[in-house]
């Protein structure tokens, strides 16, 4: 029966082998035992019951909740050469008839039905009447009220079905299923434990990135550069941000459509055909979209925006690469994101509890966000799937070289504030009293009088902050209760502050990110460059440098010899053949234009391989060095330290940084609000120095600060 059923996968479908646990639901089905798989999106499922269907003789009936899917299903069975037709709601009632009476006549191999079609008699007397091969259950975790899409009406159809005088063998399918939805399914449908296909939930050839702190526009543009011929679905949060990124990117000559509830349902269809067909590249969407969607050859599946639980994730993402070729899911993450999701979860849930559980799925979500463990893992462990056995390899944690270095200490002292705060209080405020802020809200509390108060106040909130996130991300701390989520320790904090256990973590910038920010027109200018020495030593470009190498040059701009042996590509072999006529360009270029607003600093080894120095390159000025640690995610204490300077010169040199067009990151130092305050005060005084500035500002407002909002505003 398998040989028969192999010849018609090759025959009909044109595959040569059958995917994982197809072959042992097929020999289920042609065993006449009831068999229940559970396989991923695009796992194969249809085939499932098709391959047998097709094997068998008489007609098999295939419920599915989705009236969208069926007309898919049916035209691509057509397409292979095979009768099979639907009937739901959406034909009128004279082809309603005309379909029946074909289905009494013999003439399908597969009818598609959608679970309410059971309500009408003439529907079930004309099913009863003929010859069925089998009853498939697509989407079968709809039946189960333990599934997270709960659809009553098809799971009372079962009692109906089972009236049926010429019942067949029945199979069921779904791709998310805990325990609890397999125990009712299996229940419901009489399928014994041994005919259970469970393939689990891992993708293989799908490879997650988490891109934290990227600027989205300038990673959508070199993205989908890259990728130029492919075809993306982008998924935003809000309609709103659809909208506005559909007019951004086909602004940027991107052929997108957009996708959401807002829009007609004309005009709805009119993206999806469009997308379906590959008329439109790529799709702008929200969460509307994509049910019932089973284009096969979705490349890639970015989230512009954090999604709100891990199982809409899991599903948006797995929509990428159905046919089981390499395809990537890209997750853009900014903590104002979360902010929205929990804003979006206030606006739309009134029961407590039930918004409690949500904000608790969303800080699972924030918890993959941040987590430096391989990400499919994360995932798997979240939807309790425990066969994945070693790191994936593909992801962006894992494809994250960083050294991990020993961060045991840093790590206790945020673990025993916790604890000294008696696990009652927040990640912001627990970051306001490692920094030794003097907020009115802290002090009111009686903050300050713990006994870790002030202990990091060589870091930056923000910093203090990530790192807490990432304590959260990798089990040693928690966070409860709803909106207003506090911290505690969990039972991994426990040996690391008895000091029995080390924690080891990676630190500063990822490499990849950066690469999203480089200067178009000077990768241009060296693209020329290298076509034309390709023409002159006849080889092909690439094997001169890479897109990647130039584009990293686009990036840091390298016009010594030191700072060209930098870049990634560049060897000693082509540095000597090729590196003159490349920093020739730049350094026209640099004094032509200047450097890109968005000039991201040196790769970390420059910095890594610097360190030990201290003095930095000689070629470069030492505020830029400054600079560049700082950039590197280290606080100016600790710059001071390294560089033997005070903290007072290492703010100097940061702010001369800034005078001269390097991007600066404000928020170190001051919130908007205290700007606004500085600012308004220094308009109402008339000398306003900086020492009359601080005399008439509160107490807890710095020399700092006040220096810093001067220097943003131009005001020194
Ligand atoms: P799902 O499990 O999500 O319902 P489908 O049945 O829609 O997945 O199949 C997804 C894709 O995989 C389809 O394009 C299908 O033709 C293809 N496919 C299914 N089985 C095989 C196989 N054995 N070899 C190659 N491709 C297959
Ligand atoms: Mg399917």
């Amino acid at each position: 029966m398998i040989e028969q059923a192999k010849q018609v996968l090759h025959t009909y479908f044109g595959y040569d082998s059958f995917r994982p646990g197809q072959d042992r639901m097929i020999e289920s089905i042609l065993d006449r035992k009831n068999a229940l798989g559970i396989m991923p999106t695009g796992g194969g499922k249809s085939l499932c019951y098709q391959i047998p269907g097709l094997v068998s003789d008489g007609t098999a009936l295939v419920i599915s909740p989705l009236i969208s899917l069926m007309r898919d299903q049916v035209d691509a069975l057509n397409e292979n050469g095979i009768s099979a037709t639907y009937i739901n709601s959406t034909l009128t009632a004279a082809e309603t008839r005309e379909r029946l009476q074909g289905l009494r006549e013999g003439r399908y191999k597969f009818i598609y039905a959608a679970p309410e079609r059971f309500d009408s008699s003439s529907f079930f007397n004309a099913i009863s009447d003929i010859d069925l091969s089998l009853i498939a259950f697509d989407e079968a975790h709809c039946i189960s009220q333990w599934g997270h899409d709960f659809r009553p009406s098809y799971r009372t159809i079962v009692d109906t079905i089972r009236l049926l005088p010429n019942l067949p063998v029945l199979t069921a399918l779904t791709a998310t299923a805990t325990d609890k939805v397999i125990q009712d399914i299996t229940a419901l449908l009489s399928i014994d434990p041994q005919h259970i296909v469970n393939t689990g939930f891992a993708r293989d050839n799908l490879s997650f990135h988490v891109v934290k702190g990227a600027d989205k526009h300038s990673f959508l543009t070199s993205f989908l550069k890259e990728k130029q011929d492919e075809t993306g679905i982008i998924y935003t949060a809000t309609r709103k941000e659809a909208d506005q990124l559909t007019t951004w990117l086909n602004q940027q000559n991107a052929s997108a459509v957009c996708y959401h509830a807002g829009l007609s349902e004309q005009d709805r269809n009119e993206a999806q055909r469009q997308f379906i067909y590959d008329e439109a590249k790529l799709i702008v969407a929200t969460n509307a979209f994509g049910m019932g969607i089973d284009k096969s050859n979705v490349r890639f599946v970015i989230h512009y925006q954090l999604p709100m639980n891990m199982e809409s994730y899991y599903q948006e993402a797995g929509r990428a690469g159905r046919d089981g070729e390499p395809a990537d899911c890209y997750l853009l993450y900014s903590p104002q994101d979360s902010m929205l999701q929990k804003f979006l979860i206030e606006q739309s849930i009134a029961n407590e509890r039930k918004r409690n559980e949500e904000y608790e799925k969303l800080q699972q979500m924030i918890n993959y966000c941040h987590s430096h463990s391989c990400l499919p893992r994360f995932i798997l462990e979240y939807f309790e799937d425990h066969q994945m056995t070693s790191d994936c390899g593909h992801c962006s944690s894992c494809l994250d070289s960083r050294e991990k270095t020993d961060r045991t200490r840093e790590v206790q002292m945020i673990l025993s504030t916790v604890k000294r705060m008696g696990e009652r209080f927040g990640t912001g405020m627990t970051a306001k009293v490692l920094k030794g802020s003097r907020t009115k809200k802290l002090l009111e509390t009686g903050l300050e009088r713990v006994t870790t108060y002030g202990l990091m106040n060589q870091k930056t909130e923000k910093q203090i902050t990530e790192l807490i996130q990432l304590l959260i991300a990798e089990g040693y701390l928690a966070l409860d209760g709803g909106q207003y989520p506090i911290l505690r320790l969990t039972q991994d904090a426990v040996p690391v502050l008895k000091n029995e256990r080390e924690v080891w973590l990676k630190s500063g910038f990822q490499l990849h990110q950066q690469q999203t920010d480089y200067d178009e027109s000077l990768f241009e200018q060296l693209r020329q460059v290298r076509s034309q020495l390709a023409k002159e030593h006849a080889v092909p470009p690439y094997v001169i440098f890479s897109d990647a190498t130039l584009r990293e040059m686009a990036q840091h701009y390298p016009e010594s010899e030191e700072e060209m042996r930098l870049i990634k590509g560049v060897g000693e072999r082509k540095l000597d053949a090729y590196g003159t006529p490349f920093s020739e360009v730049i350094i026209d270029y640099v004094k032509e234009h200047g450097k890109n607003k968005n000039m991201v600093p040196l790769p970390e080894k420059t910095t890594m391989q610097k360190q030990p120095e201290v003095t930095g390159d000689p070629d470069l000025p030492s505020h830029l060095f400054s600079y560049e640690l700082y950039q590197d995610g280290q606080s100016i204490g600790e710059i001071a330290k390294l560089r033997a300077l005070t903290s007072q010169t290492i703010e100097k040199h940061l702010q001369k940084a800034f005078e001269e067009g390097y991007p600066l990151d404000f928020q170190n130092w001051f919130d908007e609000e205290t700007e606004k305050m500085i600012l308004t005060k220094r308009a109402e005084m008339e000398m306003p120095g900086l020492k009359s500035l601080k005399e008439s500002l509160p107490e807890e407002v710095s020399y700092v600060q006040i220096k810093m909002v001067l220097v943003k505003n131009q005001l020194v």
